[in-house]
């Protein structure tokens, strides 16, 4: 098996909130931030995989896995090759891949995950409300028309969601999306600034490199919780407004 980034994972339904956190905990001496729809966004949009990419985000739909991952493990090796992000010192922050179960399953030869921060919002309305006012500041396609934010919506309860099923439960940490970036942030980091102080005293001791070569993670299923809020139902809000 080739060596894996270990990493972090901002999860979370589109409004939550990942891209913002994301950014300011890249300025943050030891995390590495890397957005998938940024890197997305950067491409020239008269490439093949720039022209697929308008066309598919256009309409709220993910781009193709097998283009997504090679786009992104290829964006990945390039950076660690011109020593942008440096796995052995830097603490790898994602956001927004993987977005399917089976981007999860290829990302496992990609990424040992040691958390995943799960912003979760009970206000779906209000998460929509900031895409629209993102998409208005930032000219953003996706988030333009109301049909578009709501498919998005659509695919993340769908095909996101399931995601956390993939990784053990322990690894996943709720933090409430609704304060300012700031409040969020200072709940992120409780969860954050062990994970970094264990993958820096990692590194150092030169016991295991930041790029481990062990096995995947264990994969526990997640169910509804015992109150019978699934966790979809707990991030979109649609059960606590009822
Ligand atoms: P947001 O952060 O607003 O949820 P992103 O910036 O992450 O949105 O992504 C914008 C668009 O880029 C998505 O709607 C999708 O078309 C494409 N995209 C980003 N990441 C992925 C991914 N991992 N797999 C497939 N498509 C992706």
């Amino acid at each position: 098996m080739t060596k894996r980034y270990r990493t972090v994972l901002l999860f979370g339904a589109p409004g939550a909130g990942k891209g913002t956190q994301g950014k300011i905990l890249g300025q943050i001496p030891g995390f590495y931030h890397l957005s998938c729809g940024e890197v997305f966004r950067n491409l020239d949009t008269s490439s093949t995989l720039g022209r697929i990419f308008m066309d598919y985000s256009s309409k709220g739909l993910l781009v193709p896995d097998e283009p997504t991952i090679q786009m992104w493990s290829q964006n990945m090796h390039a950076r660690t090759t011109l020593g942008i992000y440096k796995p052995n010192v830097d603490l790898l922050v994602l956001d927004g891949i993987p977005r399917n179960l089976h981007q999860a399953k290829l990302l496992d030869t990609h990424l040992k995950v040691l958390k995943i921060i799960h912003l979760i919002c009970p206000d779906k309305e209000r998460m929509i409300e900031r895409l629209r006012r993102r998409a208005l500041k930032e000219n953003r396609v996706d988030d333009a028309k109301e049909d578009v934010i709501r498919k998005r919506w659509q695919v993340y309860e769908r095909e996101t969601y399931p995601v956390l099923e993939h990784y053990s439960k322990d690894m996943i940490a709720e933090v409430d999306a609704m304060g300012s970036p700031a409040a969020v942030l200072a709940k992120v980091l409780e969860e954050l600034v062990p994970v970094q102080n264990a993958h820096y005293a990692n590194a150092l001791s030169g016991d295991e490199p930041a790029a481990a070569a062990d096995a995947p993670a264990k994969v526990a299923p997640r169910r509804a919780s015992a109150n019978g809020t699934s966790h979809a139902e707990k991030s979109s809000g649609r059960k606590a407004r009822r």
